[in-house]
């Protein structure tokens, strides 16, 4: 027996397609060289910097797309949504986590934001009727992996960190969230994270 009740999941990366795979196609459909825009958004650190600002709403994607434009040599309108235009959901995450809720188990969204205009990440996904918390950080002025927000969600919940589970495709998001007492999983193959979340719950997470 378990005794989780809850479930904290990752927006980008874990409820949808895995983000650099789509990042590498736009460089390709942008004929850029394979690493140029990762190299921008990871390595530069005045991106980095705007990226962070991005996630806690004070710039918003507009600004940054100009930033990044200028950064890769590309144009800037609506620069975010052209990156991601690979992604799609990650309808195995989305299943295990309406499992979940119909096993009573409790289920949020933790994510930090690229901003929602012009391109929304989160568009017709009805997160708000579909999970039990939605804490989207640029709402909170605050990002992952800032104790805050995590303490945020589990408030949402209302459920200490040690009756939840934590799941994040960005592996450094996962020790802050363990030092308060999730259980976390790392996000890389989707059929692998359901597994160690089933293992985790105790109840099972595939389609019915
Ligand atoms: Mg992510």
């Amino acid at each position: 027996m378990t005794n989780l009740k809850g479930l904290v999941l990752d927006f980008g990366g874990v409820l949808t397609t895995p983000l650099v795979p789509a990042a590498l196609a736009f460089e390709e459909r942008a004929g850029l060289p394979e690493g140029t825009l990762l190299n921008a958004l990871y390595l530069d650190e005045e991106m980095v910097r705007r990226t962070e600002d991005l996630e806690r709403g004070a710039i918003t994607q507009t600004q940054w797309n100009t930033a990044a434009a200028e950064r890769i040599g590309v144009p800037a309108d609506d620069l975010m949504g052209r990156i991601f235009a690979d992604l799609r959901p990650e309808v195995a995450l989305f299943t295990a986590a309406d499992a979940a809720r119909r096993a009573g188990i409790k289920v949020g969204i933790l994510s930090n934001s690229v901003g929602t205009d012009p391109w929304n990440l989160y568009a017709g996904h009805d997160l708000e009727h579909r999970f039990d918390a939605v804490v989207i950080s640029e709402d909170h002025g605050l990002r992952k992996p800032e104790p805050e927000i995590f303490r945020l969600v589990l408030d949402r919940l209302g459920l200490p960190a040690e009756a939840c589970v934590f799941v994040d495709d960005t592996e450094r998001y996962l020790p802050p969230a363990a030092a308060l007492g999730f259980a976390t999983v790392h996000a890389k193959d989707p059929r692998h994270t359901v597994a160690e979340l089933e293992d985790l719950l105790g109840v099972p997470l595939t389609a019915r």
